[in-house]
């Protein structure tokens, strides 16, 4: 198949700029890039958006929305050492790509963005379930993104897209599809990488819900959800004890046998758990 654009093969780019990749920044780098234009097809119609791209590393997904159309790419990489490679990649879409050289953890991107926008990114594990995190729970909802259209390791993407009754069921499920819509786009194995990492990876993608799915307080549910999963094989009666007094009325007002375990309580049932205790 042919190359999506112009610029040189990124094997070439990382030989040209010498972009050995580094553990510390978790650099495993997509080369193929009609797979970086198939991840951005992920992310939806790039037309008439921004999309917010973190570590873009030496350009491969970030070549890959430019060339799906997006209408503009805010990029934050960590790596000075790729600035060049990035520089050549602004000049082949005059306009469209601005990079900023950081921490993504440390950069408000909003100044740089008009909506809508979309996010995108390959980024090491620990830094995009940091981010994400932050992404799901802004003060005020809806937040500043439409879509996130992240890779993770395959066994983090299994526990935001998981279901009660499974082990993958925790908080990061029900933080992911309390206020998006949350799926596996794309599973990836270690070759698909250089280097190749130790295991699988997946693209999920993930949609912004204009409202939460159930109504209830973002801080209770949080409070709750974390105290039922921290003691995951504990009757919920016992696990949630500290929460709140009365915890076991609680729970049967919500819906939920109080000798049930955190694992095969629903996102519903949680959300109503939330509701009686703000009401109480
Ligand atoms: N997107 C490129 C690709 O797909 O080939 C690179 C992916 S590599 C897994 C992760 C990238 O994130 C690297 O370029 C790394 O330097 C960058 N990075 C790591 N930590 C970062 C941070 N805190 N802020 C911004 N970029 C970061």
């Amino acid at each position: 198949m042919s190359a999506i654009d112009t610029l040189p093969p990124l094997r070439e780019v990382i030989a040209t700029h010498q972009l050995s990749a580094r553990k510390s920044l978790g650099q495993n780098f997509l080369l193929d890039l009609n797979l970086t234009a198939k991840i951005a097809r992920q992310a939806g119609d790039l037309t008439g958006c921004d999309v917010l791209e973190i570590g873009p590393g030496p350009g491969g997904l970030t070549r890959g929305l430019l060339s799906e159309g997006a209408r503009k790419v805010l990029a934050l990489e960590k790596d000075t050492r790729c600035m060049p490679a990035l520089q050549e990649i602004a000049e082949a879409y005059p306009g469209r790509l601005e990079v900023i050289n950081g921490d993504a953890l440390e950069i408000d991107p909003l100044d740089h963005l008009t909506p809508p926008v979309r996010i995108a990114a390959n980024l090491p594990y620990n830094v995009g379930t940091e981010l994400l995190v932050r992404w799901l729970t802004p003060p005020d909802w809806p937040p500043f993104w439409q879509s996130l259209t992240l890779m993770f390791q395959r066994e983090v993407a299994e526990r935001i897209v998981a279901q009660p009754g499974s082990k993958a069921y925790g908080r990061l499920a029900i933080l992911s599809q309390w206020r998006a819509d949350a799926r596996i786009a794309l599973s990836l194995p270690p070759g698909a990488f250089t280097p190749p990492p130790k295991v699988s990876s997946a693209v999920v993608h993930l949609t912004v819900l204009p409202e939460p799915r159930f109504p209830a307080d973002a801080a209770i549910l949080s409070r709750v959800v974390a105290a039922a999963f921290n003691q995951r094989r504990k009757m919920l009666r016992a696990a949630l004890k500290g929460v709140t007094p009365g915890i076991e009325d609680h729970l049967i007002a919500a819906g939920i046998k109080p000798t049930e375990r955190a694992e095969q309580v629903s996102l519903e049932a949680f959300c109503a758990l939330a509701r009686e205790i703000e009401n109480a």
